[in-house]
């Protein structure tokens, strides 16, 4: 029952994020109307709105001009409502403990033991940001500096409510992806990662908290790089020299990190 409120609640905020990402880089303000047709203009209508319903009832095209709306819309909001879901069977995993469940993480369940349920509406507060940040660095190769520094001072407010006493040493952790970032963004010239992408990097150790973690973190985020970069030369997508943007590879890895850094890290035996 609670899922499927956490599953509406994701539509909803992903709704929401599509709307924000494709308002932001165009400077058009968010409480600025409301969503209207790309095509012809034609201001939707709030029941034309429905978060995936409206889509699925309108199969995909706009009532006033009949042109298809693109897929955009619908895949952020049941991308967001998975990820939210997700995450809410992780943390009630952590909170009704039973051997053999799953979906059961070690980062995910420090903080349940910390701080409870709170850890649901903090870590969906979170991934608001981070899937936002994922949209808009995947189609206009920026991630805006307000969205890696409300991530930050989320980790940290996180950090120091759950009372944990390894702040420092997390604040640390925090400083060597980023050095390690800044170091390659000056020896491509910038061309092989974004100013961008260091800030980006902060917040996440301070989350992960141990080494093992932000290292699974860190070298998943490379692999699934090579992997996608490597698909996309294959059917000609992109070349060397052609940017892809990294943010959303850091992004990717993280959620599986947070999720299954205990699984991948018995693997790894690290
Ligand atoms: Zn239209």
């Amino acid at each position: 029952m609670i899922g499927i409120i956490v599953f509406l609640f994701g539509l909803a905020m992903g709704s929401f994020i599509g709307a924000w990402t494709y308002r932001l880089p165009r400077r058009i303000k968010i409480s600025k109307g409301r969503s209207f047709c790309p095509k012809c203009k034609y201001q939707i209508a709030w029941y034309d709105n429905i978060p995936l319903v409206s889509y699925i009832v309108l199969a995909g095209k706009c009532r006033n001009c009949h042109k298809k709306i693109g897929f955009r819309e619908p895949l952020i909001e049941i991308v967001t409502a998975f990820v939210f879901v997700t995450i809410f069977h992780f943390v009630n995993g952590c909170m009704f403990f039973s051997e053999g469940t799953v979906l059961q993480s070690d980062i995910v369940c420090s903080f349940v033991g910390k701080i409870g349920w709170w850890t649901l509406p903090y870590l969906l507060t979170i991934f608001f940001f981070i899937i936002a940040t994922f949209v808009i660095d995947l189609e206009k190769k920026i991630i805006p500096d307000e969205f890696s520094f409300a991530l930050l001072f989320l980790a940290i407010i996180g950090v120091m409510f759950a009372n944990y006493n390894d702040l420092f040493l997390r604040l640390f952790f925090a400083l060597l992806p980023a050095l390690f970032l800044l170091f390659l963004h000056f020896i491509t010239r910038g061309r092989g990662m974004g100013l961008g992408d260091v800030k980006l990097v902060l917040f996440a150790p301070i989350l992960l908290g141990t080494w093992q973690n932000n290292l699974i973190w860190m070298m998943g985020s490379f692999i699934i790089g090579a992997i996608v970069g490597v698909i996309f030369m294959i059917f000609g997508k992109a070349s060397f020299g052609k940017q892809i943007p990294f943010g959303p590879f850091l992004i990717i890895s993280f959620f599986i990190t947070l999720l299954f850094s205990d699984i991948i890290g018995k693997f790894l035996i690290i």
